[in-house]
């Protein structure tokens, strides 16, 4: 029985007609990819624009009632590098012609900025000779705005012929909802991915991008940092939940259940070993004493005092009770005897701390409240940390030497993680700092 494979390729690896040759190299040599799902065009260079971020200004401007003919040209032109210089067959002027219209007579943002990658998907599957799948046919949401798991399964496996030797390509980032376009969050076409590894039982997931696999830190922090082999499902969703961001943070509950590896590999390196993100079970003959490092600033903490408060059985019902009806999702809560600190992001709090603290006051009558804002959170993360002693104190020497002043520190009961309160200030040194006391 034949393996299949899914490959997404990311914005930089289709921003550009030489781009698009070195993806068709990679797909040639494994004729058990049966899926290819590409993001659109992202960034050729560091000062260079998304198609997706021109699309969302598109949008803005036109539902203002103004004129966006500009920068829908700085679209078509990205497009038309694509198909001149590889020769693509596909009628772009007028497919973009009903775009603009479409654009102009106040399409949803959502339908906006999904064309990035329905063009892209058209082009690349001409270009691959594969057949072209509209994800608004195949990915359906639900009112909640999730995936609508049994209709988007059905259809994919009614669409996909695993049977024969046809191949497709899927664009990524979207798919429908009551036949209007609805999009994921940024960054979605990881979950198209995945969603489609899922449902066609892939064996493995491959997600192309322009770093060789998930490093231990942010490479635009630590220079050079070391390339992460294996990394579990879960200490991948702690990592990219705390802003290492190569694969959307969602992208793996699609392919968990099956336990379907995904594998990071870059499409300007292709013999790169990669990283392999694997179910939570598996066993390594060498481990690292810690996986990875990540991080992100802008978080307030706000600490509640009261004598006994744990004889108050009521006390952090009351608390949390706070934050749920101002709608604000709490990211941490380490807690001592007589104290509770509640922290949040600066963007969920959005200019609320003072309500919340008047909140607190009338609802708990507590001894002192302290808050403080400009706060980052650090991760060190690895199930390495289970078994070995002394990781907590070989990071807090690391930051002390640093002069990095700890505000706040919790660790996860899984006992994956350690994560570090610090000034935003602080952020990246205490990274660098970290990152050397482990891998120096
Ligand atoms: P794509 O467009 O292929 O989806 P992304 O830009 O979403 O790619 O993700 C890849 C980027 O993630 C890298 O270029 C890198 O700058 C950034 N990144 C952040 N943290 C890490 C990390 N720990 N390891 C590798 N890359 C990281
Ligand atoms: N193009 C979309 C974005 O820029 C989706 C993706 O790249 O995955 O967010
Ligand atoms: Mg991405």
């Amino acid at each position: 029985m034949t393996e299949f494979f899914v490959s997404k390729f990311g914005g930089s690896s289709l921003a550009t007609s030489k781009q698009y040759k070195k993806v068709k190299e990679i797909v040639n040599k494994n004729e058990n990819i049966k899926v290819v799902v590409p993001s659109a065009p992202g960034k050729r260079d560091e000062k260079d624009h998304k198609i997706t971020d021109l699309l969302y200004m598109c949008h803005q401007l036109s539902s203002h009632g103004l004129k966006f003919d500009d920068i829908f040209k700085m679209i078509a032109e990205r497009f038309f590098e694509i198909r001149d210089n590889l020769s693509i067959d596909v009628d772009l002027e007028k497919i973009l012609d009903e775009i603009k219209t479409n654009i102009e007579n106040n399409r949803s943002i959502d339908y906006c900025a999904s064309r990035g990658e329905h063009l892209n998907g058209i082009l690349l599957a001409k270009y691959l000779g594969f057949e072209f799948i509209d994800a608004a046919e195949v990915i359906f949401f639900n009112e909640m705005n999730e995936v609508d798991e049994k209709k988007t399964i059905e259809e994919l496996q009614n669409k996909i012929k695993l049977g024969d030797k046809k191949r497709y390509v899927v664009p990524g980032f979207y798919g429908s909802f009551k036949s209007e376009i609805k999009t994921f969050s940024r960054g979605g076409s990881d979950i198209t991915g995945s969603v489609i590894a899922n449902a066609i039982d892939a064996k493995i997931y491959e997600n192309w991008t322009d770093v060789s696999g998930f490093l231990v830190a942010d490479p635009k922090i630590v220079e050079n940092p070391k390339e992460i082999e294996h990394i579990t499902y879960k200490e991948l969703r702690e990592l990219s939940y705390m802003g290492a961001k190569v694969l959307h943070e969602e992208a793996i509950f699609p392919v968990k259940n099956k336990g379907i590896p995904i594998h990071i590999k870059n499409t300007n390196r292709p013999y790169d070993k990669g990283t392999l993100i694997v179910p939570d079970t598996w066993n390594f003959s060498k481990e690292n004493l810690i996986t990875g490092i990540a991080g992100k600033k802008g978080f307030t903490v706000i600490t509640v005092e009261k004598t006994l408060m744990n004889s108050d059985k009521s006390f952090l019902r009351k608390l949390v009770s706070v934050f749920e009806t101002n709608d604000i999702s709490i990211e941490h809560m380490p807690s001592g005897i007589d104290s509770i600190s509640i922290i949040v992001s600066d963007i969920d709090l959005n200019g609320k701390l003072s309500k919340i603290i008047e909140e607190i006051r009338i609802y708990l009558n507590p001894d002192n409240i302290i808050s403080s804002s400009n706060m980052a959170l650090v991760a060190v993360v690895g199930r390495g940390m289970i078994r070995t002693k002394g990781i907590s104190a070989k990071v807090f020497t690391a930051l002390s030497d640093a002069g990095v002043n700890i505000r706040m520190i919790s660790q996860g009961s899984s006992e994956l993680n350690i994560i570090i309160g610090l000034e935003n200030s602080d952020f990246e040194t205490a990274i660098r700092a970290i990152y050397k006391s482990f891998y120096n």
